[in-house]
């Protein structure tokens, strides 16, 4: 098995040497590759995303990839971010898993990544009219849809559906998939609910939700919202899936370059990623368990200064590691 790792720019670097430590120790036998993608790429080879790199993540059985970007790029021609765009497109990764976790929470947004809004036709009209469009086919509906009743059934088998149904017709292509796709899942209790609702719901009650599969725009806003009410960004996990092939695992932070080269950063979020890898990439739960029941008692025992503690990424992956070898000793 083979995981071809992407260490980023600014705190990326040391979040990733946290999560590869903690892979050596938790599954030896993985083969473990660094190559360069982002702003380091630019710097090195003009490009972030080398086509050395992306064969290498095509040919691997998962990606791992820290956070990317510099504000030395943000107005150049070529940026790091159009890197890790085409990395999405070329892997085919369209199912984005963002877990949300805390007492009493314990929900999963599934949000489709590839269509809808942010990839829809836009422009401006001669009047200066400025215009996005929001597209959907009923396959790259029913793809995700079924993810989402897949990871109930695997879960505590209720799926909530978010869509805007009484405004868009989008939504209502939506929801006629979901009740068609519900007829092959009697197992799984599914109900429809308004995003604004649901932007409601999961701010004062959380804890109602197993599985949430929406569309792209309203999975960006909504997993955002999730992660916010679970212990904010230094915490929040996320794995990018397609149908075949291997997936992209990744915090959901960026590079934080106002604390980079630190040694602060919390590596959680990058560590909680590695536990999705070992799950959804590699297939070994239990060693995917562990290490997120390590990582949620280290945030307790050792919490780095952005939970309000005063460890360093280095004693937070210690503690993380002590944990895992107490568990399975
Ligand atoms: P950011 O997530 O990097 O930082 C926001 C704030 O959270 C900062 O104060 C930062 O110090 C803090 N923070 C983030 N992660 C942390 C961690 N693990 N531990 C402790 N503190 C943490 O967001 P930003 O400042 O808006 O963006 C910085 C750069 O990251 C930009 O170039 C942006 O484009 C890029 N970015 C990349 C990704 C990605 O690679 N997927 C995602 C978001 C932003």
């Amino acid at each position: 098995m083979g995981v071809a790792v992407l260490s980023g720019d600014g705190i990326g670097p040391e979040v990733t040497a946290a999560a590869v430590r903690v892979l050596r120790e938790l599954a030896p036998d993985v083969e473990l590759e660094e190559h360069p993608f982002g702003a380091q790429a630019i710097r090195d080879v003009g490009t972030p995303l080398p086509d050395e790199t992306l064969a290498a993540c095509l040919a691997a059985d998962a990606v791992l990839k820290g956070p990317i970007g510099d504000p030395e790029f943000d107005a150049a021609d070529v940026r790091p971010e159009q890197g890790l765009l085409r990395l999405r497109a070329e892997l085919g990764v369209y199912a984005n898993l963002r877990p949300a976790r805390a007492d009493g929470i314990d929900l999963l947004i599934v949000r489709e990544l590839v269509g809808g809004l942010y990839y829809g036709a836009r422009g401006v009209r001669d009047d200066g009219t400025v215009f996005d469009t929001c597209e959907y086919t009923p396959a790259q509906v029913e793809r995700i849809v079924r993810r989402g009743f897949e990871l109930a059934r695997a879960r505590h088998g209720r799926l909530t559906s978010v869509d805007k149904a009484n405004v868009l017709e989008t939504s209502r292509l939506w929801r006629r998939v979901v009740r068609e796709v519900a007829a092959d899942y009697p197992d799984v209790a599914v109900e429809d609910m308004l995003v604004d609702n649901a932007a409601m719901q999961l701010a004062s009650a959380p804890g109602q939700f197993d599985v949430v599969v929406t569309e792209n725009m309203f999975g960006d806003i909504l997993s955002d919202l999730a992660a916010a009410v679970t212990g904010g960004l230094g915490l929040a996990p996320s794995a990018s899936l397609g149908d075949e092939g291997p997936g992209l695992f990744e915090p959901v932070h960026g590079s934080a370059p106002d604390i980079a080269g630190r040694g602060t950063a919390n590596p959680a979020a990058m560590l909680l990623s590695v536990a999705l890898l070992l799950e959804h990439g590699l297939g070994r739960s239990s060693e995917a368990a562990a290490l997120d029941a390590a990582v949620r008692r280290a945030t307790e025992d050792a919490p780095t200064a952005d939970l309000g503690g005063t460890a360093t990424t280095d004693r937070f992956t210690d503690t993380v590691i002590g944990h895992f070898n107490l568990t399975s000793a």
